[in-house]
């Protein structure tokens, strides 16, 4: 999980301050000696680190905290407060074009995630805002480069836009913004060739492109696994190009947080995107709020519900409801239900925008295993369309049957058909369903 070790290491120092009636001086010192320990463990630059730490201190040294009826949690708040700062504060849109077509360029070290991330931001582009994109393959230099964006072209259903590995890469993008004004592309995005290192030449290149197109949008790629690495490239790329924004990819690893903390800082641009896998779904606009709420163990429940709504569907989710009010709620009701909250992502990362996830017991070490739902799928699958409507007539030989057919035990099959009666039980209590009483219902 993302900086999995900080959150711990923050939340230890914040027990002991938090229930204080009073913090003195001396208690700020040892939070921020501890605090700074466990972002320099995390890999963030010393330079942030300090600054950081010097915020923190003058303001929760300040009157308005110590003298304040809950100085623990004002300490506490300070500290969010200047993390969220750290990574940008506001949430900083997309910048789109008045006058289209919006061109977007990403450039990066090669394998930070550049082509994968042109991919997942034609995707939301098109998604969220109904655009029309043209990805350009304008990385000549790597031999697999154009293939796998046309790989992702593919995949989306959406043109690539090549001339070939002969081709200057400045003239590929001057063209390829002409043809987008032709055929009504309005968002041009960029593929750049990357380097393993920062070198002279790619910046050239780079800033010829630059020069040639004027994009709407610079985006750095940077890889959040690679710490203080990160930081250096990023100096290099925002010395020789004006940078508008930071792409941070991989933050699905459990990446300690050097990057995330320090890039804003050093490049001065804002993480417009968060990239969480290797699927072109995986790319959301960043928060640094919750962010920093999901470092200090706070959770993200505004990300939870956002992706809910967008992943479920809206007359699915009435109708599930209705099912629940009038108890008709059936095995195939609930294999839906598994099948929509799978959409929304891995369970382990719905989990991890809990609040307090990482704080239950021994939570660290259950691995929300896939599998295990996929049995419950298969035992699900193996029932008759009767038996699914009514589990009460499952007896022991066909559960025998439905074991052997899905591939599980008959353990297994009990085991879930008592879940499941367990769950309409809880249910027809939550409705009020109890002979006699009036139904209520709770989601109304
Ligand atoms: P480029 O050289 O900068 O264009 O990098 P690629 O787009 O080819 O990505 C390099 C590798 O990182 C590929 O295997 C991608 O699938 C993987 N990758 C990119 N973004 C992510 C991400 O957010 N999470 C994970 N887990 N892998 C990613």
């Amino acid at each position: 999980m993302a900086f999995e070790s900080l959150a711990d290491r923050l939340q230890e120092t914040f027990k002991k301050i938090r229930g204080k009636g009073k913090v003195s001086e001396a208690d700020v010192k040892q939070m921020t000696r501890e605090i700074r320990l466990a972002l320099l463990e995390a890999d963030v630059n010393f330079k942030v680190v300090k600054d950081f730490i010097n915020r923190v201190k003058e303001r929760a040294i300040g009157q308005e905290v110590l003298k304040s009826l809950t100085p623990g949690q004002q300490v506490i708040k300070v500290v969010q407060d200047e993390l969220t700062e750290l990574m940008g504060g506001e949430q900083s849109k997309l910048n789109l074009a008045s006058k289209p077509p919006t061109v977007i360029m990403l450039v990066g070290l090669q394998g930070a995630g550049k082509t994968t991330s042109n991919g997942k931001l034609a995707n939301y582009v098109r998604k969220q805002f109904n655009k029309n994109p043209l990805l350009v393959a304008a990385d000549v230099y790597r031999p697999a480069a154009i293939k796998q964006l046309q790989t992702l072209g593919k995949q989306l259903n959406m043109p690539v836009f090549s001339l070939g590995e002969d081709a200057d890469p400045v003239d590929i993008v001057a063209q390829s913004v002409e043809k987008a004004k032709e055929e009504h592309h309005d968002v041009v995005l960029i593929d750049t060739a990357g380097r393993l290192h920062v070198d002279e030449e790619m910046m050239e290149e780079l800033q010829r492109i630059e020069a040639a197109v004027k994009p709407d949008e610079t985006f750095l790629v940077v890889d959040a696994m690679t710490g203080q690495d990160a930081v250096n490239v990023a100096e290099s790329f925002s010395e020789r190009l004006n940078l508008t924004g930071v792409i941070l990819t991989k933050l699905d690893g459990d990446t300690r947080g050097g990057a995330a903390l320090s890039v804003k800082a050093v490049t001065g641009q804002p993480i417009k995107f968060a990239a969480t896998g290797e699927k072109l779904d995986a790319l959301e606009p960043f928060h640094p709020d919750r962010m920093a709420s999901r470092i200090l163990g706070m959770g993200d429940v505004l990300t939870l519900i956002e992706k809910a709504q967008q992943d479920m569907d809206e007359q699915k989710a009435k109708d599930m409801e209705k099912k629940m009010r009038t108890m008709s709620f059936t095995f195939d009701d609930f294999l839906e239900q598994i099948g929509q909250v799978r959409k929304m992502g891995p369970l382990d990362e719905l989990l991890s925008m809990m609040p307090g996830a990482n704080k239950l017991k021994g939570m660290k070490n259950i691995q929300i295993d896939d599998k295990q739902i996929g049995h419950v799928e298969a035992i699900i699958r193996s029932m008759t369309s009767e038996e699914k409507e009514e589990p009460d007539i499952i007896n022991a030989s066909r559960k025998r049957r439905i074991a052997n057919g899905s591939g599980t035990s008959i353990q297994d099959v009990n085991r879930l058909l008592k879940q499941f009666k367990d769950m309409k039980k809880m249910m027809k209590q939550m409705m009020g369903g109890t002979k006699g009483k009036k139904k209520k219902n709770p989601f109304n």
